[in-house]
C-alpha cells in the first residue's frame, strides 16, 4: 500500500466494493454467488458459500469489519450473511437486511440495524446511511421488486429473488482521515420523502451505481446527473452496477442493457458541465481512492 493512497477500493461488479485502509475493511453490497438470469427469474436463489470464499481469496480479502447494505434487493443483499461469517464482519442496514441475515443464519450480536443519519466508526472510517430513494420502475414492475416494500421476518434462502425486498434504499457517506467518498446503490436523486433533505452529500470521491438509468429518458439522466453528480463536487465519479450481473463474477464483464451508452453520454455531460472525469470503476482490481 502507498503513503500517497492509503485508502483502496475494489469493485467486484454490481454495487459490491470493497474497502480497505490496509487496518479495516468496509465490504459495500458483496454479492458473489450471481445467480443465472433463469434462476432470478424462475428458481429459488440461495447464497454459495464455496463461491464466495473463492472470491474473497481471489481479492485478498482474509477478514472484514463490516458488509454495508444500501438495501435489500437479492443483487445487493443476497450474500450479506454468508461473507459476513466467512469474514467475521457485522452486517449493518435497515431492518430488512437484518431479517436477510437473521435468516441467513447470522448471530443478532453480528447485526447492526442501522438508524438512518446516526453516524458510525469502522477503525477509522466513520459511515453515515443516509435514506435516500430507489429507481423508480412502472408499478407491475415495482410491486414485483418490492419497491416500498419490507423484508418483515427472518429470510431463510433458498428462495424466490422476489422475497429480497427493498426495504429502503440508503446512500453511504464514507469519511476516512484521509478522504470521503460516496457510495449509492441505486440511481435516484430525489430524497427518501418529498421535500427532505439528504444533508451534505459532498465527498472526494462518487461511486453511484447506474443500473437502470439506461432505461430512463435523457430528461432523468440529466436531473440525476445535475442533482446526485454536480452537488458532491468530487474529483473522480467511478461507476458501479454498470455490469451484467446474472453472468457469473469469473467471467469477463458485460455491461448491464445499454450501460456503455450510458457511460458515453455522462462522460460528456461531465465535460460540457466542467465536471469531474467520470469512468467505470476498473473490474476486480485494487485502485488508489485517496
Ligand atoms: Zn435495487
Amino acid at each position: 500500500m502507498s503513503a500517497k493512497n492509503p485508502v483502496r477500493a475494489m469493485f467486484l461488479g454490481t454495487n459490491s466494493v470493497a474497502v480497505t485502509d490496509g487496518s479495516t475493511t468496509l465490504l459495500i453490497d458483496p454479492y458473489f454467488s450471481r445467480p443465472s438470469r433463469f434462476q432470478l427469474l424462475a428458481g429459488a436463489v440461495a447464497p454459495d458459500s464455496g463461491l464466495v470464499g473463492r472470491i474473497l481469496a481471489e481479492s485478498g480479502i482474509e477478514k472484514a469489519d463490516a458488509v454495508l447494505i444500501t438495501h435489500s434487493h437479492v443483487d445487493h443483499a443476497l450474500d450479506a450473511a454468508c461473507v459476513a461469517r466467512a469474514t467475521g464482519a457485522v452486517v449493518a442496514g435497515s431492518a430488512s437486511t437484518r431479517n436477510i441475515a437473521l435468516g441467513g443464519g447470522l448471530d443478532p450480536e453480528n447485526i447492526l440495524e442501522i438508524t438512518p443519519l446516526d453516524p458510525y466508526a469502522f477503525g477509522d472510517f466513520t459511515v453515515t446511511f443516509v435514506p435516500s430513494r430507489h429507481l423508480e420502475f412502472p408499478p407491475g414492475l415495482r410491486q414485483l421488486l418490492g419497491i416500498g416494500q419490507a423484508v418483515e421476518k427472518p429470510l431463510v434462502p433458498p428462495a424466490r429473488a422476489w422475497a429480497w425486498k427493498e426495504g429502503g434504499t440508503y446512500k453511504l457517506k464514507v469519511e476516512h482521515k484521509s478522504g470521503s467518498f460516496i457510495s449509492s446503490g441505486s440511481a435516484n436523486f430525489a430524497p427518501a420523502r418529498p421535500g427532505a433533505s439528504l444533508g451534505d452529500m459532498r465527498a472526494d470521491i462518487l461511486l453511484p451505481g447506474i443500473g437502470g438509468l439506461d432505461r430512463k429518458p435523457k430528461a432523468f439522466v440529466d436531473k440525476w446527473f445535475e442533482r446526485v453528480v454536480m452537488p458532491c463536487s468530487a474529483r473522480r465519479v467511478w461507476l458501479t452496477h454498470w455490469d451484467d450481473f446474472t453472468r457469473p463474477l469469473c467471467a469477463p464483464p458485460r455491461f448491464l442493457g445499454r450501460c456503455g451508452d450510458i457511460l458515453l453520454y455522462l462522460q460528456e455531460k461531465s465535460r460540457s458541465l466542467g465536471g469531474p472525469p467520470v469512468e467505470l470503476m476498473p473490474w476486480r482490481r485494487w485502485i488508489g481512492l485517496f
